[in-house]
């Protein structure tokens, strides 16, 4: 970012209609994302879903078969990817073995034949930053993953890039260096007000983390918002589906009108709906997360048998037969139920979407 101080816009990546196809598999299927400077922009999907190839592409490591993509509104679309002005940081960290941290970091200084002092003076500056000062002179097999993964990240930053694009840059850490790098990764983003482009399949990371999550199905994007938007809001039973641990319950239901109510019901359902306007079709997929769910015996409600319940510390999760549905309740320990008690449940209307059983969109 070496226009920040002059205030032109800077790490603004325009992507617009990419896609990439391997063969008969299309990897990125007509994508269209604009991530604004300064945005911690998370690539979420499950695996093969495309988002690597959508950041490659991005990187100009993979060439889009059709679509553009602008930083700055410069097209760089056939730009060689060392002249794009982005640092991209791999799950592997590829660093090169036979060199010191310090010649990592400084590495792609050295190849833009920067002078020594000015290596120096970035790569101590790097290392503060990165607190790895007391390791300048270790090799990479003498680190901690942990270590490996910010010596990786380092040498993007020496580069004083427009944009970091990262592929999964925790999912070799352990579960709990994980967490920790995660803090680590926001702080530093915060101080640098860069923007970072971050491809992960991890949900956790993508809530904790970014400013916007794009969530991709297929090589499609399904839904770009806030962490908040999509988990609250989610555009698709896919979206729903994906986010929460355990995700948003998904049940057909039947919409009709008793007086001047509506209700969704099914069997075991019975369940009061807020004024929702025309859904425009009678049979839906309604849609609960967990948390949403109270046991105690309303009626109308829900009404089933408990199955099993997991003990998670702070909280419970029951898993319930509702009809021929499998539903999750989550709610502080001790939840009050147990395997075999028949059991009814509380929703409020609010907190109930309604999606279309064609296509699974979001009906209201
Ligand atoms: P993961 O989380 O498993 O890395 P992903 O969401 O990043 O998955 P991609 O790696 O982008 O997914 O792959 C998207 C699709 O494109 C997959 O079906 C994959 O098999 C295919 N693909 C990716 N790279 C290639 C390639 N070089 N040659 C052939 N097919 C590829």
């Amino acid at each position: 970012g070496q226009d920040r101080s002059k205030g032109c816009p800077v790490g603004e990546i325009r992507i617009r209609a990419a896609t990439k196809r391997f063969g008969a598999v299309t990897a990125v299927d007509g994508v269209s994302l604009d991530i604004a400077d300064g945005e911690f922009l998370v690539l979420l999907g499950p695996s093969g879903c495309g988002k690597s190839t959508l950041l490659r592409a991005v990187a100009g490591l993979t060439p889009l078969d059709s679509g553009g993509l602008e930083l700055d509104g410069r097209d760089i679309t056939h730009v060689p990817p060392r002249d794009r002005d982005l640092a991209m940081v791999f799950q592997s960290y590829a660093l090169y073995p036979h060199l010191s941290v310090e010649r990592n970091i400084g590495f792609p200084l050295r190849a833009r034949r920067a002078g020594r002092a000015d290596i120096d003076r970035k790569v101590a500056e790097v290392a503060r930053t990165l607190e790895l000062a007391g390791l300048l002179r270790r090799r990479p097999r003498e680190l901690s993953g942990g270590q490996r993964q910010r010596v990786a990240l380092g040498r993007a930053l020496v580069r004083d890039p427009a944009a970091f694009l990262l592929d999964e840059p925790l999912s070799n850490l352990d579960a709990k260096l994980r967490a920790s790098t995660r803090y680590e990764l926001v702080e530093l983003h915060r101080r640098l007000r860069t923007t970072f482009v971050y491809v992960t399949h991890d949900q956790v990371e993508a809530m904790t983390m970014a400013t916007r999550i794009a969530i991709l199905n297929d090589g499609r994007l399904e839904q770009v918002g806030t962490p908040t938007e999509v988990y609250d809001e989610p555009a698709s039973t896919f979206v729903a589906g994906f986010l929460g641990s355990p995700p948003m319950n998904l049940l057909h239901a039947r919409v009709s009108s008793r007086g001047r109510m509506l209700f969704a019901t099914a069997p075991g359902i019975d369940l009061p709906l807020e004024t929702i306007g025309d859904v425009g079709e009678t049979e839906v997929v309604l849609g609960i997360r967990p948390e949403h769910l109270r046991p105690h015996d309303p009626r109308p409600g829900l009404h089933g048998v408990v199955r099993l319940v997991e003990n998670l510390g702070a909280e419970e999760i029951a898993y319930c037969e509702v009809g021929p549905a499998r539903l999750a309740v989550r709610g502080p320990r001790p939840l009050g139920l147990a395997p075999g008690d028949t059991v009814g449940l509380a929703a409020e209307p609010e907190h109930l979407h309604l999606f279309s059983p064609a296509g699974g969109r979001r009906l209201v």
